[in-house]
């Protein structure tokens, strides 16, 4: 498994992660035949049920296992779901196995199903994400942010670590010692394949002979039942090997959570605890998608400098995979579609604005291809409810309709290309209401009105023929200072003259946060694309409105200023469709509850593929965005 440093060098990371942990390093288990996954789809098993009623559930007890269905459902279930990746899914999809009697056979199933799991992910590359905040003690507000990482790459699920690659990485003397944890030497050094390090709880000797477990309890995590089981690598097998806890689903038996570290850490290293989700997206699979890190202590007495937490998140398990090569010769890039009722030759004007609708298209097909933007989806109804009520009430009649599209990162940026304004998901994300995004929706919109094009370069094909790795050296969006004053100003009358003029307040508080940890979130503020919301430490994105409003007040517990990451927006890890979060409202009770811009621990609603694609509810007003509370 390889990470490849792409789209950014991050802040620490002096080169690529070294080398490989000792598992990583030895034989891939995947040469063991598996017989079972090899059998062919079950003959007769329309009987089966797709789900064992939760209501009818033995009681838990420790010896005996819980009621299974007679088939793995799994093997029913993809004729009755559309499966969005028949290829290699079809090939790897669990066999229809006897319900087990004993916990043995319950970890032998999972024990299959995890190399299985590896193995179906064994061609794909999906793009990885690591946030990082260090921390400090603050009296009033608990641990805060006091500076923040950020990684950005792809994976390669596939590759067996090289040997004779990690030896020479060896000799070139460098000092990291495991990918999963950091060196402790002059400086804390983050490996950012450290963070993604526990998609498996070990890639290539996840069995018996190195591993003990121990069953625990039975336990709901959303609505799926799991079985729980301890897991303690064995005596003498190696250092690096997971210690902790895996939860595994009581259909399929998939693990579905690691919690966790690798244990024994080498001499100078140090692993880093880690909570790991899987999410049920194609069936018959549990997908690695979200991964929780934390280390460090704030109770009395204890000093700890490496105290930090970071959330990973992988998606664009779909993406195709491609090499330079590939990605030269495959391109394709989508003509502008004639739209002109007859055969009329295009005036002046009409040609300027094909062309530049040209490279808008081309550079929106290609941060799609790269898994840095989601597909159109249910947010942008969002979205463009919202530039839609500024334009409405402005009177603004563009030539061409404004679209929006979401960013699947974290740092907080928009930019424009063409009429399609790109809003990252970590600044959906920290809004808090819509009056703030409208705000940040009102400045690209002002650069869309002023005709501050920059895309129209991108008109040229050859511009789009990069590899996914040097996106971000190949596009960028920044405009000069005069036009962003420009799109300051005109956005303030934009929104003075909106439904959101009454509720500019809230943008003032925004602000006025952002500004208040604007030194320590550095790489949350370093944008890749887009121009930056603050420069040297002060916010410089709608500074007329930083005034507007009370002033920040963290002892003010109705006072949301601007909420932590990943309350807003979800990303589907395999088709990178962005959703709105539906969580429920939890009272404020301190203002340690309020976390501006911070990073938490995932806690995902698990649910079967399937159980949750309902009717679409059509979330297309804007009453549906972010509220104050
Ligand atoms: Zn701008």
């Amino acid at each position: 498994m390889r990470i490849c440093n792409r789209f950014l060098s991050a802040a620490l990371l002096g080169s690529a992660f070294i080398g490989a942990t000792i598992a990583a390093a030895q034989q891939t288990a995947d040469s063991q035949p598996q017989q079972t996954t090899q059998q062919p789809a079950p003959d007769a098993t329309p009987t089966a049920q797709p789900s064992q009623p939760i209501a009818t559930a033995p009681a838990p007890t420790d010896s005996a296992v819980p009621q299974a269905p007679q088939s793995a459902p799994a093997a029913v279930a993809p004729a009755q779901q559309p499966a969005p990746a028949p290829v290699a899914v079809a090939t790897a999809a669990p066999a229809t196995t006897a319900a087990p009697a004993t916990m043995d056979q319950v970890v032998n199933l999972f024990i299959e199903r995890e190399h299985g799991l590896i193995k179906m992910l064994s061609n794909r590359t999906p793009v990885v994400e690591t946030y990082l905040q260090n921390l400090e003690n603050d009296p009033q507000l608990g641990p805060i942010p006091s500076q923040d990482h950020y990684f950005l790459g792809r994976m390669d699920m596939g590759e067996t670590v090289d040997r004779k690659d990690y030896l020479k990485e060896q000799q070139k003397g460098m000092q990291t010692r495991l990918l999963g944890g950091f060196a402790k030497l002059y400086k804390v050094q983050y490996q950012p394949l450290g963070f993604s390090w526990m998609v498996y709880a070990d890639r290539t000797d996840f069995d018996r002979e190195h591993y003990e477990f121990h069953y625990i309890r039975r336990e709901f995590l959303g609505d799926v039942r799991c079985l729980v089981f301890d897991v303690t690598p064995k005596k003498g097998s190696g250092r690096g090997r997971f210690l902790g806890r895996v939860w595994v689903e009581d259909q399929d038996y998939n693990i579905v959570r690691l919690n966790g570290t690798y244990y024994p850490a080498p001499r100078n290293s140090y692993f880093f605890h880690m909570d790991s989700w899987r999410l049920n997206l194609i069936p018959g699979y549990w997908v690695p998608s979200y991964i929780y890190s934390e280390e460090g202590d704030f109770s009395a007495g204890v000093k700890n400098k490496t105290a930090f937490k970071a959330q990973t998140r992988i998606w664009g398990y779909d993406l195709k995979k491609g090499d330079k090569d590939d990605e030269l010769t495959q391109i394709r890039v989508d003509s502008v579609k004639d739209e002109s009722p007859t055969a009329q030759d295009a005036s002046p004007l009409q040609a300027e604005r094909e062309w530049q609708q040209q490279a808008e298209d081309n550079v929106v097909e290609r941060l799609t291809r790269a898994g840095l933007l989601a597909p159109e989806g249910d947010v942008d109804h969002i979205l463009q409810t919202v530039v839609n009520n500024l334009e409405v009430t402005n009177n603004i009649d563009l030539p061409r309709p404004v679209r929006t599209r979401v960013l699947l990162t974290a740092p907080l940026e928009t930019f424009s290309v063409g009429n399609t304004i790109v809003i990252s998901r970590g600044l959906i994300d920290v809004l808090p209401d819509e009056a703030s995004l409208a705000a940040v929706l009102s400045h690209e919109l002002a650069h869309i009105v002023l005709g501050h094009n920059l895309g129209s370069k991108f008109a040229f094909n050859d511009r789009m023929l990069f590899s996914d790795d040097s996106t971000y050296q190949n596009l960028g969006f920044k405009h000069i200072p005069e036009e962003e004053q420009a799109a300051d100003k005109k956005a303030v009358d934009l929104l003075k003259n909106s439904p959101y003029a009454q509720k500019l307040d809230n943008v003032g508080l925004f602000l006025k946060a952002l500004q208040a940890r604007a030194t320590q979130l550095n790489a949350l503020l370093t944008t890749h694309l887009g121009n930056p919301l603050t420069e040297g430490g002060t916010v410089n994105r709608l500074t007329a409105l930083e005034t507007q409003g009370p002033a920040l007040d963290n002892t003010k517990l109705d006072q949301i200023a601007a909420l932590p990451l990943g309350g807003r927006v979800k990303v589907n890890p395999w088709d990178d469709k962005a959703e709105m979060v539906k969580t429920a409202p939890v009272a404020i009770t301190s203002a340690r509850d309020k976390m501006p811009f911070e990073v938490t621990p995932f806690y995902p609603r698990l649910a079967r593929y399937g159980a949750n694609i309902a009717p679409n509810a059509a979330p297309t007003t804007a009453a549906n965005t972010p509220s104050g509370n």
